[in-house]
Order: structure tokens, then sequence, then C-alpha cells
């Protein structure tokens, strides 16, 4: 697993809070409750990196988790890597000021993070995307960072109705123009979690 040795570094309320913007990273949004904690643990291996807990007070930060160097090609040094767990957006129970302040917070971390590569967004595939989504969509599109789409909890749909919703999708990107990758995804039973590391390392690397 290239995601591998994934460790917390630090939880921020500010995007002046990240660790020093050097490196490479990849940022990992969601609604909450779409199950974005669940895959970054299936991704690193780790169950109890990111926090599943519903509780909006601690669900309402970035959290910074390092992973080990990637190697570069030769005479080159060895990539900082890191992984970003954005505030999970949608919450009905976070006060209109707090939705304001991460709406803004996102916004510029998506505009200004330089080791920034992309985002992995999550979302679950029984419900089409809402409006954080789009926004997420729309903000990567325009600041050219690559999208990779995470249809989530897939086991809660037969596979027929599971690649059914994955070429509506991807009819419905093209439709809007919008260049995003996106694949089947389950936490649970862990479909697709090989495909989405390679995803995440190729973000990395580019
Ligand atoms: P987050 O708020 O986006 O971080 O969501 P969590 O990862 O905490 O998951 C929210 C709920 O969905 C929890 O009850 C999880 O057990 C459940 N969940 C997450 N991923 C999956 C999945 O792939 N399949 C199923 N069936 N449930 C999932």
């Amino acid at each position: 697993n290239p995601l591998q040795g994934a460790q917390f570094v630090l939880a921020a309320h500010r995007i002046n809070q990240l660790p020093a913007d050097q490196g490479a990273e990849v940022a990992f949004a969601g609604r909450s409750n779409a199950g974005k904690s669940s895959a970054l643990n299936a991704l690193t291996g780790h169950k109890g990196l990111a926090r599943t807990s519903k509780t909006p007070g601690r669900t309402q930060q970035m959290v910074a988790f390092s992973l080990p160097s990637l190697a570069q090609g030769e005479g080159q040094p060895p990539l900082q890597v890191r992984l970003i767990d954005l505030p999970g957006y949608g919450y009905a129970k976070v006060p209109p000021e707090l939705r304001d302040h991460w709406k803004q917070e996102i916004d510029a971390y998506l505009h200004q993070r330089r080791s920034l590569r992309g985002v992995v967004l999550i979302a679950d595939i029984r419900h089409p995307l809402k409006e954080f989504d789009r926004m997420m969509l729309e903000f990567c599109f325009q600041t050219h960072l690559p999208c990779h789409l995470l249809l989530t909890k897939a086991d809660k749909l037969s596979r027929n109705q599971a690649s059914q919703a994955l070429a509506a999708m991807r009819k419905q990107f093209e439709q809007d123009g919008l260049q995003a990758t996106v694949q089947v995804f389950s936490s649970t039973e862990a479909t697709g979690v090989e495909s989405a590391r390679e995803a995440v390392v190729a973000l990395l690397r580019q």
C-alpha cells in the first residue's frame, strides 16, 4: 500500500495553521456523513486515522496527515507528501457563520495552496451530487486542479446499479464539461481501494 504509514500532524482552523506549504498534498473533501473519514482510513490502511465521529465540533477542522516521502527520479530528493482532510460540509446543525467561514477557508485553500496537487471528492453513490459537491468541482475546474471522485457506499447498491450510477456520473461530467475522474468505492467492502490509492499517488506525483 503506497499510502501506508500515514500519521496525524495537526488540526487547523485556518489555512495559515497548516504545515509549511512545500512538497505535495492531496485534499479530501465531501459532505458530512458522505464517508470521507472511512475512505481515508481504508486508503491508508489505518482504521483509526480519521475520526468517524459525527460531532460537528470535531469534524470542523482541516486535518493534516503526513505520509512517508515518495522516492523521485535519480538525483532528486524524496518528495514530502501529505493528505489534508477538509471539514465535512453541509452538516445541518453547523451555524451559518461557521459555514461561511469554512466556505471561505476552503476557497482560499484551493486557490492559494501551492503544494496542493489535486482533490479527492467523496460522495454517496446513492445520491446525485449536491450543491457542495458541485461547488468543489467548479472550484477545481476554475483553479485547474485535478479532481478524483469516489462514489462511495457502493456496497449499498447492486453491482449493476453501481455501474449505472458510474456511467450516469461520467455522462454528466461530459455534458457539464468537467474533467474530473470518477470511480466506484466502498470502505466497508474495500471496493476500488487499489485504484483509488493509485489515483492519489498519481495526483501527488504530478
Ligand atoms: P464522514 O462524515 O464523511 O467522514 O463519514 P464517515 O466516514 O464518518 O461515515 C459516515 C457513516 O457512513 C458511518 O456510519 C459509516 O460507517 C458509514 N460508511 C462510510 N463508508 C461506508 C461504506 O463504504 N459503506 C457503508 N455501508 N457505510 C459506510
